[in-house]
């Protein structure tokens, strides 16, 4: 009973901060502009929070592991990194490079074992991965974001406008996750574009299903996009560590509603 009380209230904890925290359209139509301000200035991009939770709920897998995790939200790699919580400016990591594919690749060098095994294991299952975008620096970020701005002005679009449509397909400088060298785009040698198709692809579908195991997750799902603010991406992966991606891809959350829940 005490138990049922509990997820009620966590139910209605979630609800209630769901509310507040994304009115209406999670960010998508806010000024698109302000955002950009709101980079430059110097908000922590994680909340000063540093209760513990220790919650109960969820189901299966998820269930044990909450029963046992305390979550931080000073934990590196909980971070929320989105255009209301851009990277903090002192935040600061140390790159390594991924041997797959030439080692000419780098990320944070703390998600890399992880990410190895998970290509691994999956080329022991038929599938061979291929990463196709690790650590972007911010001057890069900053040109695929003008380069698009540009292509939607030259079809007749205002600045305003194009700036609103390029910030949901490619991620306003400074709010992006490979930017903080925690996120890959991961395609196929079979499927070698970024495009909502791979999801339906033997490797989409087996990187959906596994990336938990290594503490991933598919970090822009569909269905949650006025959350997120971002389109479906099925080949973005963000490293969150094992316990938090379980329940994340169990519980077909994204990130921004793990930390309303559990932060
Ligand atoms: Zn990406």
């Amino acid at each position: 009973m005490k138990r049922l009380t509990c997820i009620f209230f966590i139910l209605f904890c979630f609800l209630m901060g769901n509310s507040f925290a994304y009115p209406a359209s999670g960010g998508m139509d806010a000024p698109a502009l302000e955002d950009a301000a709101e980079e430059s200035g110097a908000e922590p991009a994680v909340p000063p929070d540093n209760a513990r939770a220790e919650v109960r709920g969820g189901e299966g897998h998820a269930e044990a592991l909450l029963e046992e995790t305390a979550f931080d939200g000073q934990d590196w790699k909980l971070m929320l990194i989105n255009k209301q919580h851009p990277i903090p400016e002192e935040y600061s990591f140390t790159l390594g490079t991924i041997k797959a594919d030439g080692g000419n690749m780098k990320c944070d060098e703390r998600i890399i074992k992880e990410l190895n095994a998970m290509m691994e294991e999956a080329g022991k299952d038929g599938i061979n991965l291929a990463i196709c975008s690790p650590y972007r620096d911010l001057a890069r970020q900053e040109s695929l974001f003008n380069r698009k701005i540009k292509a939607y002005m030259q079809g007749g679009m205002t600045y305003m406008d194009a700036y609103k449509i390029s910030s949901q397909a490619v991620t306003v400088p400074g709010a992006s996750e490979h930017q903080a060298g925690l996120a890959l785009d991961i395609i196929s040698d079979t499927y070698t574009v970024l495009e909502e198709g791979f999801a339906d692809t033997p490797a989409g579908r087996w990187l959906e299903e596994n990336c938990a195991r290594y503490g991933f997750i598919l970090r822009y799902p569909e269905g949650k996009e006025l959350i997120t603010g971002i389109e479906f991406e099925p080949w973005h992966f963000r490293y969150v560590g094992r316990e938090a991606a379980e329940i994340i891809m169990e519980e077909e959350i994204c990130l921004e509603e793990f930390w309303e829940k559990y932060l």
